[in-house]
């Protein structure tokens, strides 16, 4: 970090009132030693880190004492935690080294600001930033301190993100909302996985955010006075309980709030439920059941209930520990009130998750959640994975929002994250269980090995020492535990595969006199593979065929390059089904004259291309994405590879935004789903597209299944708003229930 103006003389008084005033709330709760190690430790940091200053011009040394806050007050932590946090940025930022924090403060904290420094910096370097976060995982295991820092340092830096450079803020975002925020969920940090959703909702989205927030601010009056107005018949009959209560009337997270705009596409005014009423009561632990079912009597003796809204998080907690009682009632003026009922215990939990289940643990349970979920953690980093990415992919689907509860034939209970299958079931069992699984039984009745869990499912899996997992098996699993569990036993099927067609490389080179060492390098990279044992198993597949040799230039007994070949030329072709269907159009071509301006300044045509996988049109939010060997790569901002791609390759992407209207055509693609009508229904969206709107079509498939239907559409468009012109006619179409943008993996 560059040497900047020393901290000045008035602004060490704020630094110092800002130290001190954590020190009062927490001292209370340490002990003298904590109290001289924490002022010994803001000694360090005050010269540490006396000439850094933040983007914002401040005095860095803010950053560390405000991590440390948000770790006592918004986490829960306690003083050993909080010296760590007010030190994590010394040893990589500074000449401060472990060795001096040791002597200065022993094993312990030694040992947290290690797991800490360690997983910073470097993020420069190819694939760095999937190793990095697989260390912010492993530390997870072994000092769940580590992590919660680190949450408290992300959330800190997000909520001073404003003074960085926007790229930068898009790349942190998506970095955020990639590991952050289903991390924040899972150790059950409730209002900082909250505030990460909506700090990433502000970046992505700024005008959204701003409407949904000056929305919000606008009826906060009246919705004061419709809580007032719901708990006023209640209070007497609480009162009677005799036990303290409180009432909280709390506004939906601006983040849910747009989620559900985007998901029902009716305005703001038209969402009933922007807000929860809580009720807290303060009672001791084996009365906390019976009393928050009394309220709930006494809440629906004077509102109506929705039968299918009440939910019972007491019974079975959630797995990142969430305990509450949730019901929807119907309130004054025919308004649906989500009300939520919970103990203070319930509500510490909820707000701080992981901190405050371990203040209570002991108290109850003992199957406890989180054990239960660090042990799936320990046994995934165990797992052999070939990168960091893979790693992280699996790990990312353990990080679930939703579950499902299904039994064993004996009646255990298994937790399942939503979606997953009676495969995953298997897997979950047993890995033995999962590799040899042939027929799965769900409540007595067979099921496909894909067949997808639904809550109190009783699964039954039979087991043949003869079968094997398939790659196919990946396509029916989503829980990371099985999918590594089939990679790599795929893996060392391919290996096996794969060495018989090595041999007889290695044969068909020495009969040329080519040295296999010397040359099987080239011939993996030009036919197109990353490593070795995915090209030999091509070939032992069948996918490739093996390599003609004479097809190549010879230098010095090496291969060089491919001898040059005419290619036929490949067009677009339409499903074989549909192909009539396909309206011809002329090929426009996409590229030609759009204008895209990098960091402000227009770019080569040649220089880039719009990425396939999201297709932008002249309109979306974009950013540029430097690949390797393809040029620069336009993307949209909510591309779903885009955030995997900012999430670990952040430093490849550049500011970009479209450089005025252009003559130029796009290719947008449009998944279309609704109810089977008959055959009329392609017609009718065709006949909707080009000959109403008067919009090229340039491929159109479709398949129907059990009542439904669902196809994809391939246009020309201008720009978004004639995209969006389209997809409203579209939408507005009988039998047609949705229409959406196609982002592809
Ligand atoms: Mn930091």
């Amino acid at each position: 970090m560059p040497k900047g103006k020393a901290i000045s003389k008035e602004e060490l008084l704020d630094i110092d009132k800002e130290y001190k005033s954590l020190i009062k709330k927490l001292s209370p709760k340490s002990t003298k030693e904590d109290l001289k190690d924490l002022d010994k430790a803001y000694e360090l940091i005050l010269k540490a880190h006396k000439y850094q200053r933040r983007k914002s011009g401040e005095p860095y040394v803010f950053h560390p004492i405000e991590v440390a806050r948000i770790c006592f007050e918004e986490i829960g932590l306690g003083a050993t935690s909080v010296i760590s946090a007010l030190l994590h940025d010394v040893v990589e930022d500074t000449s401060t080294t472990l060795i001096d924090i040791q002597e200065l403060f022993g094993p312990k904290i030694t040992k947290i600001v290690d797991g800490l420094t360690k997983l910073d910096g470097t993020y420069n370097v190819e694939n760095k930033q999937a190793e990095n976060f697989k260390k912010v995982l492993s530390s997870l295991v072994y000092d769940v301190r580590v992590v919660l820092i680190k949450m408290a340092d992300r959330l800190h830096n997000l909520r001073t993100i404003g003074s960085m450079p926007e790229e930068k803020q898009i790349r942190i975002a998506a970095e955020t909302s990639y590991i952050y925020t289903p991390l924040a969920h899972r150790l059950g940090l409730y209002n900082i996985k909250t505030e990460f959703n909506d700090i990433c909702m502000m970046i992505n989205d700024p005008d959204k955010y701003k409407e949904i927030t000056e929305k919000l601010q606008a009826s906060e009056t009246d919705r004061n006075k419709y809580i007032k107005e719901f708990i006023k018949p209640l209070n007497s009959k609480l009162n009677e309980l005799e036990m303290d209560y409180r009432v909280l009337g709390r506004s939906k997270a601006i983040s849910s709030i747009y989620n559900k705009l985007e998901k029902k596409q009716v305005p703001l005014e038209e969402i009933y439920d922007l807000f929860a009423v809580r009720i807290i009561v303060d009672v001791p632990m084996d009365k906390e059941k019976s009393y928050c079912w009394q309220i709930y009597s006494i809440i629906t003796d004077v509102y109506n209930p929705i039968p299918e809204r009440l939910k019972d998080w007491i019974t079975t907690p959630k797995s990142n520990g969430y305990e509450s009682l949730h019901t929807t009632v119907i309130g004054p003026n025919g308004r649906y009130v989500e009300v939520q009922i919970r103990t203070e215990r319930m509500d510490d939990i909820a707000e701080r998750g992981f901190a405050a289940h371990w203040k209570y643990k002991g108290v109850k349970d003992n199957n406890n959640v989180y054990d239960k979920w660090l042990d799936n953690v320990r046994a995934l980093l165990e797992t052999q994975h070939s990168d960091a990415l893979e790693f992280l992919n699996d790990f990312k689907s353990n990080l679930f929002h939703k579950e499902v509860f299904v039994f064993t034939p004996n009646g255990d209970m298994r937790v399942l994250p939503e979606g997953a299958t009676a495969l995953d079931f298997a897997f979950e069992i047993h890995s033995d269980v999962g590799y040899h699984a042939t027929a799965i039984k769900v409540n007595n009745k067979l099921v496909p090995m894909g067949h997808i869990l639904k809550n109190g499912d009783q699964i039954q899996v039979t087991t043949n020492k003869s079968q094997k997992p398939s790659e196919h098996w990946l396509k029916l699993t989503v829980t990371g535990k099985a999918r590594s569990k089939i990679r790599s036993s795929m893996k060392e099927e391919k290996r096996q595969k794969g060495d018989l067609a090595k041999e007889a490389l290695n044969r068909k080179l020495k009969n040329a006199k080519l040295d296999f060492e010397d040359n099987i390098d080239f011939l993996v990279k030009s036919n197109g593979y990353n490593n070795r044992p995915d090209y030999y198993f091509a070939i032992a597949t069948g996918d490739l065929k093996m390599p003609d040799l004479k097809s190549y230039i010879l230098e010095n007994n090496k291969l060089v390059e491919k001898k040059p070949v005419e290619l036929p030329s490949k067009g677009v072709q339409a499903p074989q089904d549909f192909q009539e269907k396909v309206k011809d159009s002329k090929r426009n071509d996409t590229k030609g004259q759009t204008k895209i301006l990098v960091d402000g300044e227009p770019i080569d045509q040649y220089e880039y291309s719009l990425a396939q996988c999201c297709s932008p049109v002249q309109g979306d939010g974009i950013f540029g994405y430097l690949t390797s060997g393809k040029g620069l790569k336009v993307h949209r901002i909510n591309c779903k590879n885009a955030t995997h791609l900012l999430a670990n390759y952040g430093y490849r992407v550049l500011k970009a935004e479209w450089g005025g209207q252009s003559e130029t055509n796009f290719i947008a693609e449009l998944t279309i789903i609704g109810v089977d009508s008959g055959p009329g229904v392609i017609q009718k969206i065709t006949s909707e597209i080009s000959n109403n709107l008067g919009i090229n079509i340039r491929s159109f498939s479709i398949s129907g299944h059990q009542g439904y239907f669902e196809g994809t559409v391939s246009i020309f468009v201008k720009n978004k708003d004639q995209l969006n012109v389209v997809i409203q006619s579209i939408s507005k179409l009988d039998g047609v229930t949705n229409v959406n943008r196609v982002i592809k993996n």
